[in-house]
């Protein structure tokens, strides 16, 4: 089992000045299997420290420091509006929602970190329901642009991870 993995859940990013507290949304990512589709799967159902390395990324680009927290927060309350997955959390906490997720880098393939991602060298996080609630899904970066590494290394999550 990992260490940090009553950590999975964002309830780690607790700000007591929101009314209503923040959601918690389960944040998983699209593990290949041998045969069939991708799925989403929890972080702590991913081999290793992956599932870790992947937590502390997200802390770092979206929780780290209360300007961060805050604008995360806000994102959370309004998270049946992001569904569609035109705006990832970087474009919503970072970019304070301006810009869209495209995909030309993924070839088209919106299972993939979207182009602004990319460029920014941010975790791509879409927003999704998955078995009815409203979930996390960390895409990973088109297989193009991991120098090779395998999805252990947070080198194929993110650029110059
Ligand atoms: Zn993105």
């Amino acid at each position: 089992m990992h260490s940090a993995f009553h950590k999975t859940d964002v309830d780690v990013i607790d700000i007591p000045s929101t009314p209503g507290g923040i959601p918690i949304f389960e944040i998983g990512t699209l593990a290949s299997r041998a045969t069939g589709p991708e799925d989403w799967q929890p972080l702590s159902n991913l081999d290793g420290e992956t599932g870790d390395i992947i937590y502390a990324r997200f802390i770092i680009d979206f929780a780290v420091d209360e300007l961060k927290r805050m604008a995360y927060g806000r994102m959370t309350h309004n998270a049946g509006h992001h569904l569609s997955g035109d705006k990832c959390v970087n474009i919503l906490v970072r970019q304070e929602g301006c810009g869209r997720s495209t995909f030309e880098k993924a070839r088209g393939n919106f299972r993939r970190a979207c182009d602004t991602c990319i460029r920014t060298k941010r975790l791509c996080v879409q927003i999704g329901v998955i078995d009815s609630s409203i979930k996390l899904c960390v895409m990973p970066l088109p297989e193009a642009y991991r120098e090779g590494k395998a999805l252990d290394s947070i080198a194929a999550w993110v650029m110059e991870g």
